[in-house]
């Protein structure tokens, strides 16, 4: 069919609490089709015009009638979407937008009457739809999955067992699809209704423990529908499968980098790179179609949604776009550039077919690849060679449109990796309907355990759906910046005593600042009134806040306090018997006690902004740290980085597996320096699909040999191809397998010796700018006398200042030796400090028997001193800081750099004469100076 354009809607939400107390002004205004964006700053002239398939103005209240609905927006585009479905199209919808700008409302909605969003009301009408049509000739299942995209991994958000981290794969039958990605089979609505549920409060437990910004994750919701019709007369079956992508995406205010600074910018390169790409392949496919050509290169491997939604943009799929709209002055510039995002969306065309038997055609198809590849094994000698034919395999696999396939000829590791996947995929394929559901309850079952486990309480009847709020039991309900993920989760606090933390507890929380045992809930009756009183207990150290201030000692707790344990944990407390009393009292409701009280207590009181300190937070870690490194660190990366994915199975998202951390006391200290990865040979496998005879050979038997290298990751993906071909190649030889390691080896070596020169390099220009700062600072002579007095204390701890130990300091020059001298001569104060100094470096040098090697950095004192001051010695005289050893103006090193740091101490706030500062462009890696607020915030916080 000609292909159709993607649908694209645009709807303005009302004004947020926050912008009319700040009386913000409306810059959008709509007529019909077309959406009128005003700057504010330019009120006469500064009007924009953007026409759309639709124009939803939402922004007043249900008596306008103009005003556009949840339930209008579904009828224009759900009830469309779900048609081209029951047609046996894939459809797909998605929500582009700022952070607040009502993606997750035009899409889940809230669970009040005529609030609910399009993903419910679509599901619900599937279903409607199918009671009415279906017939013994006509029969429909469907199969649903949901996950979520953060930091480019994959969590799967129905399967409990699933940690984060799924790889996303290649099959040249399927395409882009998610390994292990749960789909379960629901039979009704309420089936539905009941996994977005549990998957939401999952993905509110991911987030809260993890600390993760749930504006930056990308939740995608697919139904896979299909439609069995049984002809009566010739008894043929046919099937249409359609498969529904529900996106709300990430908010896009990060994607683009025009209109961050700072730390938003660094996240927006680093955090949202799918969103990034999504906006590059909307561009090209948009490009390809004004330009009526094929688009040469479109981008999608280089991200994970772009790549999952591949068919979605621009292929065979009906696909519709809704942009939100934030209708607040002080957000023109992001309304702006979403307008204009959803204007280059609706050029690109789609291609949509019907999948009419896909099922019965990839059964048979995969059924000619596993013939296929049992060949190609056999070939190459890896199975029993009775089995093999003598026909020569085949080189191209069948793909599913037909076309012969490109990929290049498959080596027996691939080969036998992917016949285990397609099998898999088969059994799954032929799975009954009974089979699915069973496996469906059981991960209910799971699902539901783990919230129990939790102290998550379920409703009276078992279900998880829904808010509900217990008539009588005290109770905390959780808060969260993103309103989806607010009040969701419900605890229990029972008669007598509920502990709260990591170990041993009722109520479990991770996350950073959660002790073992964080505090506890005392709920005692009062003898008066028989009501209950609940007094919450922290435990020594626990950092635990109520209505913004920390608590050290038992508070009795009224309903409506907010609590904010560790870091992010933020709850209300509810009372239902006082909350009946206050409003029987008829107390006035105040502000919504909301998450946003909360962080402004904290705020307030603390000095604390929640929202900043995760910024910072995430942007101190490593891309590959920001799973977070507790609990849910999976064994695998799924993380699909540069280069960009592979076709075919062979080349897979980066492996990250074969790369274990080096030891731990190791150059990890520094918090934010990336892991030093150590790359470890791999030994043979005895998985189920190896051999049980594993002749040990000489790479199996012997250690594995350990090098370190610096982080680039580059010669993962070769070992980790070796270790496959290692498990599966029983039959490879021995000595083609120390081939290989060697040549691994070697690789290895050259890259740890170019990463060593690269670092001579920067110690040569490092002590090239000591020796330019030694001769721009004038060295007086004569002067020394007049000095002022070294402080007191200044000998006492001159280690925050002494020069680097893995580098040889630069030897003064003769007048600064000659002035050295002078000042040991003639300073007692000098002369201490440095003999204790010297005394230091000698007994270091003693214990290490030799100087350290340049690449491994010093231990460095710890990261959050009492007193986060550094201190120079002899800082009040200038000459002191000129002739000490390590030269002038050696400030405390960056905390991640081997290297000496020529920045100026952070305690003097602003350079200093004769620094480097002036001019000279910064040190290579030399880290990030830590910002005052953060230091604040680390003080702050025990
Ligand atoms: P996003 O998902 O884009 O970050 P949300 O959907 O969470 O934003 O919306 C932010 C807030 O605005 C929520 O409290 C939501 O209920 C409200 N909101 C958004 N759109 C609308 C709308 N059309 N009508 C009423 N409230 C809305
Ligand atoms: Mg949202």
């Amino acid at each position: 069919m000609a292909g159709a354009s993607v649908k694209v809607a645009v709807r303005v939400r009302p004004f947020s609490a926050r912008e009319s107390s700040r009386q913000a002004k409306c810059v959008i205004q709509m007529r019909g089709n077309t959406t009128c964006i005003t700057n504010p700053k330019l009120p006469k002239d500064g009007t924009k015009h953007f026409t759309f398939d639709y124009s939803y103005w939402s922004h007043t209240s249900e008596e306008d009638p103009n005003f556009a609905s949840q339930r209008r927006v579904y009828q224009d585009i759900g009830e469309e979407m779900l048609a081209h479905a029951f047609e046996g199209y894939n459809v797909c919808i998605l929500a582009y937008g700022q952070t607040g700008a009502g993606k997750s409302y035009t899409m889940m909605g809230r669970q009040e009457p005529g609030q609910r969003g399009i993903i419910p009301q679509l599901c619900e009408d599937l279903f409607a739809r199918m009671a009415r049509e279906g017939s013994p000739e006509l029969s429909f299942s469907v199969e649903v999955s949901y996950l979520e995209i953060y930091c480019e991994r994959v969590r799967d958000l129905l399967n409990p067992k699933s940690r984060g981290g799924l790889r996303v794969r290649e099959h040249p039958l399927l395409g882009p699809y998610v390994q292990d990605l749960s789909r379960l089979a629901v039979a009704s609505f309420a089936d539905i209704a009941d996994l977005m549920d549990s998957g939401n409060k999952a993905r509110t437990v991911a987030a809260t423990n993890m600390n993760e910004t749930s504006s930056r994750s990308h939740a995608v919701f697919s139904i896979v529908f299909s439609q069995r019709r049984q002809d009566p007369l010739s008894e043929l079956a046919t099937e249409k499968v359609s498969r529904i992508s529900l996106v709300d995406l990430a908010g896009s205010e990060r994607a683009d980098a025009s209109g961050a600074k700072g730390i938003r910018l660094k996240e927006g390169a680093n955090i949202n790179k799918s969103l990034t790409t999504l906006g590059k392949v909307i561009s090209a496919l948009a490009e390809a179609t004004s330009k009526k050509k094929k688009p040469e290169f479109i981008p999608y491997r280089d991200s994970v949604l772009t790549w999952l939604l591949k068919e979605n943009l621009g292929g065979n799929s009906r696909t519709a776009m809704i942009a939100a709209l934030s209708p607040a002055d002080c957000s023109y510039e992001e309304t702006l550039s979403t307008l204009r995002y959803a204007d280059r969306t609706k050029q690109i065309r789609c291609h949509a077919v019907i999948n009419e038997d896909p099922n019965a055609r990839l059964i048979r198809e995969l059924r000619r690849e596993v013939t296929r590849l049992r060949e190609l094994l056999s070939a190459q000698g890896l199975t029993d060679p009775s089995l093999t034919s003598s026909a020569p395999p085949s080189t191209a696999p069948p793909t599913l449109n037909g076309d012969p396939g490109l990929e290049p000829p498959l080596g027996p590791t691939e080969a036998m990796e992917r016949l285990q996947e397609t099998e898999k995929i088969i059994a799954e394929l032929n799975e009954t309907w009974e089979e699915k559901l069973r496996r469906t309850e059981a991960l209910r079952l799971e699902r539901e355990a783990l919230l129990a486990e939790m102290g998550v309480a379920l409703r009276e009847d078992g279900g998880t759906v829904g808010v509900f709020s217990p008539k009588k039991t005290p109770h905390l309900v959780n808060l969260n910046e993103d309103p989806l993920m607010s009040e969701c989760l419900l605890y229990h606090i029972k008669d007598g005593v509920t502990r709260v933390g990591r170990v041993d507890v009722d109520i479990k929380l991770s996350g950073p600042s959660i002790q073992d045992q964080h505090c506890l809930f005392r709920s005692c009756p009062d003898p008066s009134s028989g009501e209950a009183v609940v007094t919450l207990e922290p435990c020594e150290g626990a950092e635990t806040y109520v209505n913004g201030k920390q608590v050290t000692e038992p508070v009795v707790l009224k309903s409506g306090n907010r609590l904010i344990l560790g870091q992010n944990h933020v709850f209300r407390f509810t009372h239902p018997e006082q909350a009946r009393r206050q409003r029987e009292q008829g107390a006035s409701p105040g502000p919504p006690l909301d998450w946003n009280l909360a962080q402004r207590e904290l705020l307030e009181q603390q000095g604390i902004d929640m929202r900043l300190h995760r910024l910072q937070e995430l942007q101190n870690q490593p891309q590959g740290d920001k799973e977070g490194s507790e609990q849910t660190q999976p064994p695998e990366t799924p993380v699909c980085p540069e280069p960009p994915l592979c076709p075919g199975l062979g080349c897979r998202p980066l492996p990250v597996p074969s790369v274990v951390p080096s030891v731990p006391s190791g150059p990890r200290r520094a918090g934010r320096r990336e892991p030093l990865p150590v790359y470890q040979i791999p030994q043979r496998r005895r998985g189920p699909g190896t051999s049980s005879s594993s002749s040990s050979s000489s790479s199996s038997s012997s250690p594995a040999p350990r090098v370190s290298t610096e982080p680039s990751l580059e010669p993962a993906p070769r070992l980790r191809e070796e270790e496959e071909k290692d498990e599966g190649g029983e039959q490879v030889s021995e000595v083609e397998g120390l081939r290989l390691h060697l040549d691994r080896l070697a690789g290895i070596l050259s890259e740890v010796r170019r990463q060593n020169s690269a670092k001579d390099e920067q110690i040569r220009a490092l002590r090239d700018r000591v020796g330019q700062m030694e001769r721009i600072i004038p060295i007086p002579l004569d002067d020394a006398d007049d000095a002022d007095p070294p402080p007191q204390d200044a000998p006492r701890d001159p280690s925050p200042c002494r020069p680097r130990p893995r580098s040889d300091p630069p030897s003064p020059p003769g007048a600064a030796a000659a002035r050295l001298c002078r000042l040991m001569e003639q300073d007692p104060a000098f002369r201490r400090g440095r003999l204790r100094w010297l005394r230091q470096e000698q007994a270091r040098l003693m214990a290490g028997g030799s100087p350290q090697p340049l690449l491994q950095p010093p231990r460095r004192p710890p990261r959050f001193q009492q007193d986060p001051k550094l201190r120079f010695p002899f800082k009040s005289n200038p000459q002191h800081r000129l002739a000490w050893a390590g030269g002038a103006g050696d400030a405390p090193q960056a905390d991640n750099s081997p290297l000496p740091s020529l920045q100026p101490p952070p305690h003097s706030g602003r350079p200093r004469r004769g620094s480097l500062d002036g001019g000279s462009p910064p040190p290579p890696r030399v880290r990030r100076q830590r910002s005052a607020p953060d230091l604040k915030a680390r003080g702050q916080i025990p």
